[in-house]
């Protein structure tokens, strides 16, 4: 069964499962529907995974729909962008790409059936007035004077509209439902409203534009979507995709189902607010690896398989919940420590120098790029009489339970050879710069005949062969696990998420595929920067740490 499998059911399966076999659907179409108005997030992938998922499991189909009804915000970029997050997260819409705007002719056809059925008006309140009029959840609606207008003089504004003849803001299109409903979205829901913008596809064509609830549900109806999967928050609105569905000529009814939206501590999942993280320059882009993006995390070094299972792990249900980034984190140090090759880094180095091994020697010694996955093969790094290691790495004294570095004891240098700290050099302020080391030749691969096994092993990186790297480690981009509460989530930004070191890598990394992860052994996964790294400059991008330290911290308090 594929990832996204059947057996692991939930309750849109479960409707589906039912449809099926009671005959009333007999192939499963489903859609994703983005908003063009910027880069998709994790939340974007559950949505992604259900529909896509759904569609491959079923051996139905399933349509990449841009919802691109409001010219004013929307833009090609992110309409690009979109396109290649789906597919990188493996998936393959079927057919070609659709656009809402490809049935703008389409659907000021059913807004004239609404009309002659006497079922819209042409509405000249301003919005002010029309939210005034609405009423509130306790209080019944007021009837606008424009309500009762003959169709036929409904017909000729909505014409005049559509020509341009009605400035922004000055007329509009309303359903004529129930301005005493309980449910505030059927109060004679807007249905067209004028927008003189030059929009992506139809240029000037219009200068009305569909509101999403009459887009929407035609949209769907027109390209046959069985079930019409969306968040929570749309649940009182599927009142409204019936009403109209049921009240124009239409051939098909889809259904339309809520599941609950995804939320993840430590960050924001809004598209409009993540806009203004870039647009303020909070962030280095929408694809800053600190972003909550799927162009973020792909830089980052996040695998489209961890964030497949991350959402098979979630589940869809109804229920509103904050997922901890650590659920998020964990499946992808699962897939890393799994496939990830390993190599060396010193992110904080401090020089060795090892006094008994030949000046001007350099031995190239072949080591596993997996220490449990014999078909990942080998690779070679090279060997000098001077080599860096992690400056904590090192101490002059210490007790037992630090098993590195430490002056008169000895320690494996993985992957090479043992060594044993003779003496060291500091500076005025009494920082160590050089240590000084002696090595046993007998040991590459071995242990010692007439000694203890060393405890400790630490990495190296060869100083005359290794290869110099800007380093960039991540923390979370907010301080509050949720950032939603503050009236200015930007003032809750954490200005330590990211930190620049410049250490040394070995020198096979200098041909390593971008954005492609490895383990530096013993400090955490990494990748080289889709676009900041070079031939002249490589950079690095810390995917996520070894092991989930953050959890540490909040058991020990
Ligand atoms: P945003 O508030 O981030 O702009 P949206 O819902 O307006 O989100 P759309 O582009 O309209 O974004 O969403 C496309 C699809 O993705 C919709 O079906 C929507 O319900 C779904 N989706 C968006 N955000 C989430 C989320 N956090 N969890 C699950 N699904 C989501
Ligand atoms: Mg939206």
């Amino acid at each position: 069964m594929s990832e996204c499998g059947a057996y692991s059911s939930n309750f849109i399966r479960q409707i589906i499962n039912k449809d099926l076999a009671s005959g009333a659907h007999v192939t499963i179409h489903t859609r994703f529907p983005p908003e063009p108005n910027g880069y998709l997030h994790i939340g974007h992938a559950k949505s992604i995974c259900l529909n896509f998922g759904i569609a491959k499991d079923y051996q139905g189909q399933c349509n990449l729909r841009f919802d691109d009804t409001n010219p004013a915000k929307e833009d090609i970029e992110f309409v690009e962008s979109i396109k290649e997050d789906v597919n990188w997260l493996g998936f393959q819409w079927d057919g070609a790409v659709c656009y809402s705007s490809d049935y703008f002719d389409c659907l000021h056809g059913y807004a004239i059936e609404l009309i002659e059925k006497g079922l819209a008006y042409v509405e000249e309140l301003s919005p002010e007035e029309i939210r005034k009029f609405r009423g509130t959840l306790t209080e019944a609606g007021k009837y606008s004077p424009y309500r009762d207008r003959s169709v036929e003089e409904n017909i000729s504004l909505f014409e005049k509209m559509r020509n341009g003849d009605f400035a922004e803001s000055k007329a509009c299109l309303r359903a004529k439902i129930d301005m005493t409903s309980s449910f505030m979205v059927m109060r004679d829901p807007v249905l067209y409203r004028v927008r003189f913008a030059k929009h992506h596809k139809t240029g000037d064509k219009w200068c009305i534009y569909p509101m999403y609830d009459f887009t929407h549900c035609i949209s769907d109806a027109l390209e046959g979507i069985t079930h019409s999967l969306c968040t929570l928050e749309f649940q009182d609105n599927r009142r409204l995709y019936d009403w109209i569905l049921n009240n124009i000529m239409i051939e098909r009814h889809p259904r339309q189902y809520e599941f609950s939206r995804l939320n993840l501590e430590y960050t924001v999942m809004s598209k409009r607010k993540l806009s203004i993280l870039v647009s303020e320059n909070l962030v280095n882009g929408w694809d800053d690896p600190r972003m909550p993006t799927i162009a973020g995390l792909r830089r980052r070094g996040y695998t489209p398989a961890a964030i497949r299972e991350f959402c098979k792990r979630i589940g869809v249900t109804k229920q509103d919940n904050t997922i901890e980034m650590s659920a998020l984190e964990s499946c992808l140090r699962d897939d890393l420590n799994e496939n990830a090759p390993r190599a060396m880094a010193v992110l904080d180095p401090v020089k060795v120098v090892i006094e008994n091994y030949a000046k001007d020697k350099i031995e190239i010694l072949t080591v596993p790029n997996h220490p449990n996955r014999p078909d990942m093969g080998t690779r070679e790094i090279p060997f000098s009489r001077e080599i860096w290691i992690e400056r904590e790495d090192f101490r002059e004294e210490a007790n037992k339970k630090y098993k590195r570095l430490v002056l008169g004891k000895k320690v494996r240098l993985r992957n090479a050879y043992m060594v044993k700290a003779e003496h060291c050099e500091k500076d005025e302020d009494g920082n160590i710069t050089t240590i000084f080391c002696s090595y046993d030749s007998e040991t590459l691969g071995k242990d010692p005949i007439d000694d203890h096994k060393p405890k400790g092993v630490i990495h190296w990186v060869s100083a005359d062969a290794g290869v110099e790297a800007e380093i960039r480690l991540y923390d979370y981009l907010f301080t509050e696990a949720n950032p939603n509460i503050a009236n200015n989530f930007a003032s809750l930004i954490n200005h330590k998420s990211l930190i620049v070191m410049r250490g040394y890598v070995e020198p096979s990394l200098k041909i390593a595929d971008k954005e492609r992860a490895f383990q530096f052994e013993r400090i955490g996964y990494f990748c080289l920067d889709r676009k900041d790294s070079n031939e002249d400059t490589l950079v690095f991008n810390r995917t996520v740490g070894l092991r989930d330290t953050w959890a540490k911290m909040k058991a020990n308090h």
